[in-house]
């Protein structure tokens, strides 16, 4: 199948399998704010989601909102990060964040360049940033969206996935889609719970029809 088709096909199978299976997370709610998805994508980060939902509503209860998150010191927030993993890098990051939001008064800057300049923003965050605040087509690729666009696909072409241009093109034009949320979330709940990285459930799987992975390795 070409390469735009199937796409097209991807992004319309993921969607429909995603309203059935989706899985619920406190960020994802109607209600959650700017501040709950940023702050939950940076605890997000090589951290799996339901590990982040158990640690998340504690966290968010002490520190509601950029400008308690920036009252508290990096060793405060080091301490309070330890039970998820990563605390000093995340802690680093979170109060440098902190305190970048308290003088811009809580109010995002409005393009990515200014937030790129942001310490410790990483591409990740800055694509977080795009997705729910500017609403842009950009892809949270991370392990998982790399793993199953690599089986869908071909190999990636660079160990970092954050340069490798095939990968990185084929990630934005995936989450191409008027719901870009929605198909960032899909993909990555697909990669969770049906395109593992082991034992991935190719048997049940409902784009199994046009995986390479699957045609290669399975059939
Ligand atoms: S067929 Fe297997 S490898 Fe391919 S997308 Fe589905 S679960 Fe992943």
């Amino acid at each position: 199948m070409e390469v735009g088709l199937k796409i097209t096909y991807l992004q319309t199978e993921l969607l429909k399998w995603f309203n059935q299976n989706q899985r619920n997370f406190p960020w994802r709610e109607e209600n959650a704010g700017h501040y709950d998805k940023i702050i939950s994508e940076v605890l997000l980060q090589r951290t799996k989601a339901e590990r982040v939902a158990e640690f998340y509503p504690a966290f968010i209860k002490k520190y509601p909102s950029w400008l308690e998150l920036a009252n508290a010191s990096q060793e405060q927030l080091e301490m309070d990060l330890l039970p998820l993993g990563l605390h000093k890098q995340r802690g680093k990051r979170l109060f440098r964040l902190a305190q970048e939001m308290k003088k811009r008064q809580g109010i995002f800057p409005t393009s990515r360049d200014v937030v790129e300049e942001f310490p410790m923003m990483g591409q990740y965050i800055a694509n977080a940033f795009e997705i729910f605040i500017l609403g842009k087509p950009k892809p949270l690729l991370d392990v998982n969206m790399a793993r199953f666009l690599e089986r869908q696909f071909e190999s990636r072409r660079k160990a970092d996935i954050r340069h490798d241009p095939f990968l990185q093109e084929l990630a934005h034009e995936i989450v191409y889609h008027p719901k870009v949320p929605e198909i960032n979330w899909a993909i990555l709940d697909f990669a969770a719970l049906i395109c593992t990285a082991r034992n991935p459930k190719c048997e049940n799987c409902p784009v199994g029809g046009v995986c390479n992975y699957f045609s290669n390795n399975l059939n």
